[in-house]
């Protein structure tokens, strides 16, 4: 039967370890794929799109295991008491095509996005930078600041979001542990003299939540919210000064910030950088952008990882997920009444 971690043993997982312990075992796992990245097959996610938002399957395999994540991404879902994004995933066994380990994907998916977005940064983001500003404070962010901390030493965060609440929130989760959090009343005050900068908005619109005469350089920008046709969060002139990073091509020009660019605009698949076929930052003044709108991969290590960490504890359980005959010719077995007949 399959193991399953369900949310209640995800949040005891989280707790019992902790987001920045967490974070360098996943981005092990996220470094040891996105080096095999070849022998992985790869798609552009299945993207089924309303005017409310979008729901998504991404598979992934590597011959031997095989891997999908649902997602959703509804950017007026938080107004209806309901949240932006929330997933669940499968690990398979390729050569017998059962499913072997299942999970809630919500809080996964925002350990796997901040881990990935940590992982580009340590290469991407100038060695000392210490202060990173954040446009957007929602769900995702608290996980983005824990693994920026675990990776690079963040500890200091300049904050905007719309919502005046959503910093609020922000602050009374991060600077308990230990963050200085400078509330921000535009972007202009939040990007002001920082190394990194975050954006992580939600809107199904093409934004320009950060502009260029807003990034000095060598800044690295770390765009996580523009993840969908349509959603972008940076200004075309800025992708004209930067470097651009992305995890797989194909998919990153139909959804991510580059989806505003000409089609043949120069990127660097960032799989190439950890194999040494590309190098990361270049100089001091450079400006660096990890055009994130995640990618099966970075799911199927996360999986991976949550499956391997968690074996053999009580936070798995078994799923019966799977129908599965004594004679495996005979699914009828499991219907057949057991009542004598007449
Ligand atoms: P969320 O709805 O919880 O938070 C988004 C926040 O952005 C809200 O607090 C909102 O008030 C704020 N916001 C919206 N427009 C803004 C603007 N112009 N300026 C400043 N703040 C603004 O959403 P979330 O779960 O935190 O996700 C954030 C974004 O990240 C979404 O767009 C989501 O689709 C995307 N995402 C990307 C990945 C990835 O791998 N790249 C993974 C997960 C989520």
């Amino acid at each position: 039967m399959p193991q399953f971690v369900d949310v209640g043993n995800m949040s005891r997982w989280i707790q019992r370890e902790g987001v920045e312990r967490l974070m360098s075992g996943m981005i092990g796992y996220l470094e040891e794929d996105f080096r095999r990245w070849e022998r992985f097959d790869k798609v552009p996610r299945i993207a089924n799109h309303t005017p409310f938002g979008v729901i998504e399957l991404m598979p992934t395999s590597d011959h031997e295991t095989y891997a999908f994540k649902y997602v959703n991404g509804h950017p007026f879902n938080p107004a209806r008491g309901f949240q932006t994004v929330t997933a669940f995933g499968v690990l398979a066994d390729v050569d017998n095509g059962y499913p072997t380990f299942l999970a809630e994907m919500t809080l996964l998916t925002a350990l796997r996005t901040a881990a990935t977005s940590a992982m580009t940064a340590k290469t991407l983001a100038r060695p000392g930078a210490r202060c990173m500003a954040m446009i957007g404070a929602g769900s995702q962010a608290e996980f983005q600041a824990l693994a920026f901390r675990a990776a690079l030493g963040i500890e200091e965060l300049r904050v905007f979001d719309v919502d005046s609440a959503a910093i609020g929130k922000l602050r009374r989760n991060l600077e308990p542990l230990g963050f200085r959090v400078m509330e921000a009343s535009s972007t202009d005050e939040a990007v002001f003299g920082a190394d990194i900068i975050t954006t992580c908005t939600a809107d199904k619109a093409q934004n320009t939540v950060l502009g260029s005469d807003q990034v000095r350089p060598g800044v690295h920008i770390n765009a996580v919210g523009g993840d969908c046709p349509g959603k972008t969060e940076l200004s075309a002139q800025i992708l004209r000064r930067a470097r651009v990073f992305v995890e797989y091509t194909e998919q990153t020009r139909i959804e991510g910030e580059i989806q505003q660019m000409e089609p043949d605009f120069p990127v660097v698949e960032y799989w190439k950088v950890l194999t040494g076929e590309e190098i990361g930052r270049r100089d001091e003044e450079e400006i660096t952008i990890f055009d994130s709108v995640g990618f099966a991969i970075a799911d199927f290590s996360a999986l991976r990882f949550l499956r391997d960490s968690t074996a053999g504890t009580e936070l798995q359980t078994f799923i019966d997920l799977v129908a599965d005959p004594e004679d495996p010719k005979d699914l009828f077995s499991l219907v057949r009444s057991r009542r004598p007949v007449g």
